[in-house]
């Protein structure tokens, strides 16, 4: 049996049962950290994310927007290259009208007249010829070829319209292959008048297509980049790819060209062409009734945007996929460790509690559950000590078993030991207070602790215990009275500096002796 308070008394001393408690009790609380790296991760990763739909969106708009201005600036400077090229020859005509018109069409005038349109065609860039017709439709002067004087070129739409139209502005007609020349050529042409306003003739200036042709030709608008000269009514002069075939088809009813504002000068906009889209651009010529129109395929345009975006596409996809298997580990590691700290604490835990256990063993007597001499004799210099300090008294009992050695002889040792188990019992049963001690000092010998005790209560003590060994009425054969009893010897002290514990110890067990030699069975006092 444990003494009572035992336990109570070795956690005190060594305070191990205190730590112990105050491990349970914390408990284990999870890291905030486990959660702020998930947390963390994640956002990196959402905003990685972000960042790349945010970059992809902006180079698609710059890409869109470079190849918006790139098909603007193309289409403004061909529109500038075909209105000059107008322009030169219109203002030749107007030159010619006003000669022809002032100083009539004589011999000599006409002689003057051919040499001066020769001339002019080496200023016209892409001039094919000039020409002047009369009322009937005659050839009068022309640039090209003087044997080519006399043919009739009255029917040509240019002529029927300035001899059915009086308006005497200029007029850009629908390509047509040249008589003189058998080359494709843009007629720009004037009416003559006579002083009256009557219809006089055309004077018309040509200029070859194959003029816009090469400069097209040379013109880098892309792979899928397409180029298209029109009259306003969608009549087509010159477009890329280049098909002979092509001059002179009407494309106004296609989306492209329907999607043309009737009257806006230049613009850009999309539209699809034989199923792709495509973005436009298109110039007016200012004062002449022609269009010029780019284009390049959309997705043709969007390629390099799309490839770059794929490829930094699939590293980020990589990059958030490390990042987040790098995260799942870090998380599983922490994890690992917290599970580790905590076992480490909980063994810990148990091994203090085991330690306490031992150490609880360590001052017990096996046999009696009383405390053992080691104990006691601990117990003994601390409570001197205290009565020291406290200048209170404190008492001693050595308690012997009367004619134990015929005991054991008539009993057996087993049966002895018993016996010792039972005068155990009966000394713990007799002490009054927590603080009281009582232990086996050896053999059939115990001792009690009494601090702050004086004479008359470790006599009162004293006297318990033998009588509640003699109640048990223990049988014992060979001893006078026919059951085993106890003597006791008794010492209070209150210690001074120079009383040690041997002092104590000494005249009780001369007490013990006296009570001894006294008969037995009593308690004296020392
Ligand atoms: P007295 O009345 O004068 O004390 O006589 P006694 O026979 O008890 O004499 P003493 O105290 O010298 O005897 C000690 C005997 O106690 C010796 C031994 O046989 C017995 N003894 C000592 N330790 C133990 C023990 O642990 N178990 C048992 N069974 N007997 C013990
Ligand atoms: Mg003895
Ligand atoms: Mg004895």
């Amino acid at each position: 049996m444990i003494p009572h308070g035992a336990t109570a008394v070795v956690r005190d001393e060594n305070g191990a049962g205190q730590q112990t408690d105050k491990v349970a009790a914390s408990g284990h609380p999870r890291r905030p950290i486990i959660p702020i790296t998930i947390a963390f991760i994640v956002l990196a990763n959402i905003a990685l994310a972000a960042m790349l739909v945010w970059s992809s969106l902006n180079a698609r708009s710059l890409q869109l927007e470079n190849a918006t201005i790139s098909t603007a600036n193309t289409a403004q400077a061909l529109a500038d290259q075909a209105h000059s090229a107008v322009k030169m020859a219109d203002t030749i005509l107007v030159g010619m009208i006003d000669r022809i018109e002032n100083e009539g069409l004589s011999t000599p005038q006409a002689l003057r007249l051919r040499r001066i349109m020769t001339e002019h065609l080496a200023d016209g860039p892409g001039l094919q010829g000039l020409f002047i017709y009369d009322a009937a439709g005659n050839w009068i002067v022309n640039s090209v070829n003087p044997a080519f004087e006399g043919r009739n070129n009255a029917d040509r739409a240019y002529f029927r319209y300035h001899r059915d139209h009086p308006g005497r502005g200029p007029l850009v007609g629908a390509p047509i292959l040249g008589r003189a020349s058998n080359a494709w050529v843009i007629p720009i042409s004037r009416r003559l008048e006579h002083r009256d306003g009557s219809f006089a003739g055309v004077v018309l200036a040509t200029i070859k297509i194959d003029f816009f042709r090469r400069v097209y030709r040379r013109l880098d608008v892309g792979a899928d980049g397409d180029i298209a000269l029109a009259l306003a009514d969608g009549t087509l002069i010159v477009g890329t790819p280049f098909l002979e075939s092509d001059i002179g088809k009407n494309i106004a009813a296609t989306p492209a060209f329907r999607a043309i504002p009737a009257t806006a000068p230049k613009g850009t906009f999309e539209a699809t062409q034989d199923g792709t889209v495509r973005l436009y651009s298109f110039t007016r010529a200012s004062g002449y009734p022609l269009v010029l129109l780019v284009s390049r395929s959309k997705d043709a345009l969007m390629t390099g945007w799309r490839n770059t975006t794929a490829a930094v596409s699939v590293a980020l996809f990589l990059l958030i996929g490390g990042l987040a298997a790098l995260g799942w580990r870090l998380v599983r590691q922490i994890g690992l460790r917290d599970r580790m700290e905590r076992e480490l604490l909980d063994t810990k835990a148990a091994l203090e509690t085991t330690n306490a256990t031992l150490a609880s063993f360590a001052y017990v007597d096996g046999l009696t559950g009383l405390f053992n001499r080691r104990y006691y004799e601990q117990a003994l210099e601390r409570e001197l000590q205290r009565a020291r300090r406290l200048g209170a008294p404190l008492a001693l009992l050595m308690l012997d078993v009367d004619h134990f050695k015929k005991y054991n002889d008539h009993y057996g040792h087993p049966t002895g030991d018993t016996c010792l188990a039972q005068v155990g019992e009966a000394i713990q049963r007799g002490l009054r207070r927590p603080g009281d001690v009582a232990a086996r000092y050896g053999g059939e010998e115990f001792v009690v602790l009494l601090p702050s005790t004086d004479m008359g209560g470790a006599t009162a003590v004293a006297e318990a215990i033998r009588a509640g060994v003699e109640e048990r009425a223990l049988a014992h054969a060979q001893a006078p009275g026919g059951i085993v009893t106890i003597s006791v010897g008794v010492c209070v002290l209150v210690p001074s500096d120079d009383d040690d514990a041997a002092e104590l110890v000494n005249r009780a067990d001369a007490a013990l002796y006296r009570a001894k030699q006294a008969g037995r069975n009593r308690v004296a006092f020392g």
